[in-house]
C-alpha cells in the first residue's frame, strides 16, 4: 500500500480571492524542506517509505476540469494507491470524492473547515468552493459527513446540514478530547482555514476562532478509522508572507499520510 500525491492547481471557483492554484509546489517544497525531517510524530519515516508523486492535473477551464480531476483520481485508485490531493480551492473535493465513491461504496467523509461549504449555489455557481458538500450529499456519495471546526454557518447552511443529516462539531462546542470513530473507509478533506488564522494566515477567508494546529493533529491522531484518501485545500500562498501556512499544510499532509499506512 502506498500513498500518492497529486496536485490540483485549480481555483477558478473561488468566490473571493484567487491564489489557491499556486499552492501545490509550495506544499511539496515545505514537505521536503531541510528545516524539518521526514518522520511523522507517530513514527513513520517517509524517507524510507516515500510518497509517490503523481504530478499535477493539467488545468482546463470550466466544468471539463471536473471530469479530468475525477479521471486522474480514478487512475490512482485503480493502481491501488491511497491518493492525497493538494488543492486548489475546495471545489476540487467534489470530483475527487466522486472518484473515491466508485471504489468505496461505503465511504465516509471527515471535513475540517471554518465553513460548511454546503450552499446549494453561491453567486450563481453550483460548483463554487462554497458548494462541494451539497453536491456530494445530493448524489449520496458518502455514508456519513462529519464536519469539524465550523464557525460560519448561515441559516441556509443550517437547513442544508439538517436536510442532509450532516454531523457538525461546531468550533464553539469543540472539546479537546474529541475522539471520532468510523466503521467505514474515511476520506479526510482538510480546508486549511479550519485552523485559526494565527496558525495558518495563508488562506483567502481568514476566520478567527479556529483550531490550533495541535488540536487538528490530535483529532487526526486519535481518529479510529481506515483512512483511504485525503485532500489539503485552500492554502493561498499570496496571503502567506512568512511561509508558516505552507509548513502547516506539509505537517498535516505528513500526519494524514502516516495515518493511511
Ligand atoms: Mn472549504
Ligand atoms: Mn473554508
Amino acid at each position: 500500500m502506498q500513498v500518492a500525491l497529486i496536485g490540483i492547481p485549480w481555483d477558478e471557483n473561488s468566490s473571493f480571492m484567487r491564489g489557491a492554484a499556486e499552492a501545490p509546489p509550495l506544499i511539496r517544497a515545505a514537505f521536503a524542506s531541510e528545516s524539518a525531517n521526514l518522520w511523522s510524530e507517530t513514527g513513520i519515516d517517509f524517507g524510507a517509505t516515500p510518497i509517490f508523486d503523481a504530478g499535477d492535473v493539467e488545468p482546463v477551464s470550466g466544468t471539463a476540469m471536473i471530469g479530468r480531476i475525477a479521471e486522474s483520481i480514478e487512475s490512482l485508485l485503480d493502481q491501488n494507491y491511497r491518493p492525497i490531493a493538494l488543492g486548489g480551492d475546495h471545489a476540487i473535493t467534489y470530483p475527487v470524492v466522486k472518484a473515491f465513491a466508485k471504489k468505496y461504496p461505503r465511504l465516509s467523509l471527515l471535513h475540517f473547515d471554518a465553513h460548511p461549504d454546503i450552499y446549494d449555489e453561491f453567486q450563481g455557481n453550483r460548483y463554487s468552493h462554497a458548494c462541494p458538500f451539497a453536491r456530494i450529499m445530493e448524489e449520496e456519495l458518502v455514508e456519513r459527513l462529519v464536519q469539524v471546526g465550523i464557525r460560519t454557518a448561515t441559516g441556509h447552511q443550517r437547513k442544508q446540514i439538517e436536510r442532509f443529516g450532516v454531523e457538525v462539531v461546531e468550533m464553539k462546542d469543540f472539546s479537546d478530547d474529541l475522539r471520532l470513530e468510523f466503521d467505514t473507509p474515511v476520506y479526510i478533506s482538510f480546508d486549511i482555514d479550519g485552523l485559526d488564522p494565527a496558525f495558518a494566515p495563508g488562506v483567502s477567508h481568514r476566520e478567527p476562532g479556529g483550531l490550533s494546529t495541535r488540536q487538528a493533529l490530535n483529532v487526526i491522531h486519535r481518529l479510529k478509522a481506515d483512512v483511504v484518501g485525503a485532500d489539503v485545500v485552500e492554502f493561498n500562498p499570496r496571503m502567506d508572507s512568512t511561509g508558516v501556512t505552507a509548513m502547516a499544510c506539509a505537517k498535516l499532509l505528513k500526519e494524514i499520510a502516516a495515518k493511511m499506512l
